[in-house]
């Protein structure tokens, strides 16, 4: 049977940022395992690849050339310098998965949600954190992948960005991941409720029929036959 109500038949744009350390990653995994209408978009970058990237899947890896030869072309929704190195989001996927009405992930730093801000007001936007500084810290220690320097540069850069939290629809601190998991689930499923998602209320013929019987019949003078 139709809906009584239809939606403006379009996903929602979704980004979500996060200090390094926080567990953005795995908690977005943790979403997509769940949550069959969501799509994590793939990023653009000129950093070097680590171990546990995949191509085309993690990252599309290019040069810093090439990253500024797409930045002319006007490739990116929007892209930011982190770290010394590029990261852009591809635009042409976008549009045809929110159209399908499928809900689009951008996970990006913050420079470049807030110019996603100034594009797509109407994007909602997630913010993780950690549960406790001293948590980032141990986090980021026992990765074991940084120098000490390195580790340092990360939580000064996690300090900067927690202040920024407040240009965020939403925060969810990541204290166990099962339960971050299921907030940010909840948080993609309200917005799909939203009453400014409904573009018009619409009758399938039975109810038209009904309507008029109910409401555009001059009961008196037209009695209805049952
Ligand atoms: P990493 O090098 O650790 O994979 O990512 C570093 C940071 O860049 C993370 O905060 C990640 O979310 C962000 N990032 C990844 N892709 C993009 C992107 O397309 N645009 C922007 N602005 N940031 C991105």
């Amino acid at each position: 049977m139709d809906s009584i109500i239809r939606t403006k038949g379009k996903g929602n744009l979704i980004v979500i940022s996060a200090p390094s350390g926080a567990g953005k990653g795995t908690v977005i995994d943790g979403v997509m395992k769940i949550n069959n209408n969501l799509w994590l978009s793939v990023s653009m970058t000129s950093r070097n690849m680590r171990s546990n990237d995949i191509p085309g899947e993690t990252y599309f890896f290019v040069s810093k050339e090439e990253f500024e030869e797409r930045i002319k072309e006007g490739v990116f929704l929007e892209y930011a310098i982190y770290n010394g190195n590029y990261y852009g989001t591809p635009k042409d996927k976008i549009q045809e998965k929110l159209d399908q009405g499928i809900d689009v992930i951008l996970e990006i730093e913050i420079q470049g949600a807030l110019k996603v801000k100034e594009l797509v007001p109407d994007a909602i936007f997630i913010f993780i954190l950690p549960p406790s500084m001293k948590e980032l810290r141990r986090r980021l220690v026992n990765r074991g992948t940084d120098s000490k320097e390195k580790v340092l540069e990360r939580f000064k850069t996690a300090y900067r960005e927690i202040n920024e939290v407040t240009k965020y629809n939403y925060v969810v601190i990541n204290d166990e991941v099962e339960k971050a998991v299921s907030k940010v689930n909840a948080i993609l499923l309200s917005e799909r409720c939203r009453v400014d998602r409904i573009e018009d209320v619409y009758l399938d013929n039975m109810e038209e029929e009904i309507h008029e019987l109910l409401v555009d019949k001059d009961l008196d003078n037209d009695p209805i036959e049952i």
